[in-house]
């Protein structure tokens, strides 16, 4: 029987996540101090677990840490996971925070990384939503800008999305489009976005300040190899409200069609939405189950 969730915290396995625990001096609750990813699996196995992987690494690295295991013990890791879990499909969070320290926010008083790992069931959007789209507003919050802690860096500081989320709610739509501080699309709060205009597929560059997202990168392929041209491009608001169609890419939400941007109704899912979709479900190990 599957479990709502299950966590390993530093060695020890928790039947229930809920009741897991690290200390509270723990620099990841006190300061936000560490990183994540989400991984899916599908059919019981972590699906591009190495990306991940080298993601997390690169954004320990940035905040001057290693993660304190190889990517073998790390697989292993999300195997014990998934099959403690009892089901085929659902998501991995793990976390590698800087550790147990003092207060004070220099991480020099913590001796090694807390590292958690969760297996969990997911489904972000109701399954209604990737066929009719779901709506998006502008987000009055901005992205920060690259020479502060860049949006690349996949670190437990969310904020900006979180508000960013809880604003989009409030306004009655389903996700927010973040900016930069030029006015350029970053992404959705835990997304990446993509926009088609005459058969073109773009999506913003990671410079623009967006996460270099796992999903993102696959879908890019998955679309060039099937000879539908795709772009990084800048994009400002203009080019989202003029779009013929644009959709969402993420590992919790795996491709979601828009259905407006900021009241202004796009083509839902439109040719190439759908044909992302199909190259994405076809792309899964056989027997996934796929939202919608
Ligand atoms: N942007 C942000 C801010 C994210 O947190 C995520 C991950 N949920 C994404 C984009 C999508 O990235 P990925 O496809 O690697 O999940």
């Amino acid at each position: 029987m599957a479990r709502r969730s299950i966590a390993w915290v530093d060695g020890v396995w928790h039947e229930d996540a809920a009741t897991a625990s690290v200390s509270v001096l723990d620099h990841g609750l006190l300061y936000g101090d560490g990183v994540f990813e989400g991984i899916r699996f599908y059919a019981g196995a972590p699906f591009l677990l190495h990306a991940h992987l080298r993601r997390l690494r690169d954004s320990a690295r940035c905040l001057r840490f290693e993660v304190p295991a190889s990517d073998e013990e790390l697989a292993e890791l999300c195997a014990e996971a998934i099959e403690r879990f009892g089901d085929g499909d659902g998501y991995l969070r793990l976390l590698v925070t800087r550790g147990r320290g003092q207060l004070g926010v220099s991480p020099h008083t913590c001796e090694r990384p807390t590292m958690i790992l969760i297996a969990a069931a997911l489904q972000l959007y109701p399954a209604e939503l990737y066929e009719s789209g779901v709506d998006v507003v502008t987000s009055a919050l901005r992205r920060a800008a690259p020479d502060s802690l860049p949006p690349q860096v996949k670190s437990l500081n969310y904020l900006t999305s979180v508000l960013a989320a809880a604003e989009a709610r409030a306004r009655g739509a389903h996700e927010a489009l973040l900016l930069n501080a030029a006015g350029e699309i970053c992404e959705c709060t835990a997304d990446n976005v993509f926009f088609v205009r005459d058969g073109l597929v773009s999506t913003p560059p990671v410079a623009s300040g967006a996460l270099d997202g796992i999903t993102r990168g696959h879908v890019i392929g998955l679309l060039r190899a099937d000879g539908i041209e795709v772009a990084e491009r800048v994009a400002v608001l203009p080019d989202a409200w003029t779009a013929d169609e644009a959709f969402l890419t993420g590992t919790g939400a795996e491709v979601v069609p828009i259905a407006s941007i900021d009241g202004r109704a796009l083509a839902a899912p439109g040719p190439l939405t759908r044909r992302a979709q199909q190259l994405f479900a076809q792309s899964l190990p056989a027997a996934a189950a796929l939202n919608g």
